[in-house]
């Protein structure tokens, strides 16, 4: 059965990227979330706190046996580590492609035995990403329908208190 690990930033899970999870499961019964140390924006919540984050909201949603780790480098690298097959990203508008396309063929080259598959997002999430939901919730909007309870309360605390460990 092939191993698939879905590396992102996850700052913070999304509904989006929970539906993500939901449908590769079907393809790859043995998910890895691995949640990038120093993703290239600047994120509002450490690591620690995304991981956290991301494994709260999975027990939330009731998804079990999906582990969420953490890594720091390359992800192929990481993805040797765990075994994985294939990596699992999502595609939202065209907006996506430019640079997913750039990153498939680099992990391509990088090591050819490691896949990347695209899942196409849901229509209703097709707008959703990690961004918007924290520009609503720090304008004070409700973003209910864009994450589970645990994640708004994870934005409450982190606005409410910005040094606060999410
Ligand atoms: P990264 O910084 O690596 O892009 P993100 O956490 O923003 O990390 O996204 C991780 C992956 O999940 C990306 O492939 C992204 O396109 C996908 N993704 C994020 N939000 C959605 C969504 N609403 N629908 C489908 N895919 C999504």
């Amino acid at each position: 059965m092939p191993n698939a690990i879905y590396p992102g930033s996850f700052d913070p899970i999304t509904y989006g990227h929970i539906d993500i999870v939901r449908r590769a499961r079907k393809l790859f019964p043995h998910l890895v979330i691995a949640v990038v140390a120093n993703p290239n924006k600047r994120p509002l919540f450490s690591v620690e706190e995304r991981e956290r984050i991301t494994r709260d909201a999975l027990g939330e949603m009731g998804i079990a046996d999906v582990d969420v780790i953490s890594y720091s480098g390359l992800l192929i690298d990481c993805a040797r580590k765990i075994g994985a097959d294939a990596v699992v990203r999502g595609l939202r508008a065209n907006s996506d492609f430019d640079y997913e396309f750039q990153m498939a063929l680099t992990n391509r080259d990088l090591d050819s035995d490691l896949e990347t598959v695209f899942f196409m997002t849901a229509g209703k999430y097709s707008f959703l990403s990690s961004s918007i939901v924290k520009e609503v919730k720090r304008l004070g909007g409700d973003v209910s329908s864009f994450v589970p309870k645990s994640v708004e309360e994870a934005l409450a605390r982190k606005f409410a208190s910005p040094n606060d460990a999410g």
